[in-house]
């Protein structure tokens, strides 16, 4: 059950395009997760500082990182951010191995980020780059300042932005961190009326209808990876836990 792989693990890594996206993609699931005890960490690839109505970018990045922090410490969880301008997140190989490091630093044993089926250019940006990024940790012959790691499970979350074509494949009970989630995703202005988009009750209501599906009060639904990433990277489920779960591109010519 996914639950089990996901909270019985060690830790869990959400990657955003913007902060405030981790915390819609993931944010009841890394409450559930700090409370039972794992190491969670949200990266920001931009902090999403463009479009306040009256505050310039370095003003609002500013209160970003602010009410990410106030956000998390209420969580007991952990963030950082790689500094790219909101708008502008390339999607490139650059993106990827510092994603990559960062994967290789935590040694997560679950990864979420975005869908790629996104209207918003950084979305699909930060779910090409987390998909690189998953095999440049992992390349064994890769050196970089951290050994060679791959997470055991990497999950699609869900969007309001990234809805073309996503399917809700797992869901997840996060009924344990709602209400966390639920009092400190206000520290963001983004979910006290900032924007037009009614974030807090689309989510609210949105996690309790996944739990509808689930049987629980609430969950969180995720897509997963493809049986050829999986197989084909090899770097998920391997056979044995003693051996590198990847090896390679998969043709088996590495191993
Ligand atoms: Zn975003």
């Amino acid at each position: 059950m996914i639950d089990e792989r996901i909270y019985g693990g060690r830790s869990l890594l959400v990657i955003g395009a913007h902060a405030f996206d981790a915390e819609v993609i993931a944010g009841p699931l890394a409450a559930t997760a700090a409370k039972r005890g794992l190491d969670v960490t949200f990266l920001h690839l931009t902090m999403g500082e463009q479009g306040h109505t009256s505050l310039s970018p370095a003003a609002y990045a500013a209160q970003k990182r602010d009410e990410a922090s106030r956000f998390c410490a209420k969580l007991g969880i952990s963030w950082r951010e790689l500094g790219y301008p909101d708008a502008f997140l390339p999607d490139n190989d650059e993106v990827a191995l510092k994603i990559a490091d960062v994967i290789r630093e935590l040694r997560p044993d679950t990864i979420v980020t975005h869908w790629q089926g996104s209207w918003h250019k950084d979305h699909r940006a930060a779910a090409n780059a987390t998909k690189s990024a998953v095999l440049y940790a992992a390349l064994p012959t890769l050196e970089r300042a951290h050994p060679a790691f791959s997470p055991s499970l990497l999950l699609f979350g869900e969007n309001w932005e990234d809805d073309e074509g996503f399917a809700p494949s797992e869901l997840v009970d996060v009924s344990e961190g709602f209400d966390a989630w639920r009092e400190a995703i206000t520290e963001y202005e983004l979910a006290r009326g900032l924007s037009s988009f009614p974030y807090v009750d689309y989510y609210s209501a949105l996690y309790r209808m996944r739990g509808c599906l689930n049987g629980s009060m609430y969950a969180q639904a995720f897509s997963t990876t493809s049986h050829s990433f999986n197989a084909g990277g090899g770097m998920f489920n391997a056979k044995s836990s003693t051996k590198p779960r990847l090896s390679g591109c998969g043709c088996g010519a590495h191993e």
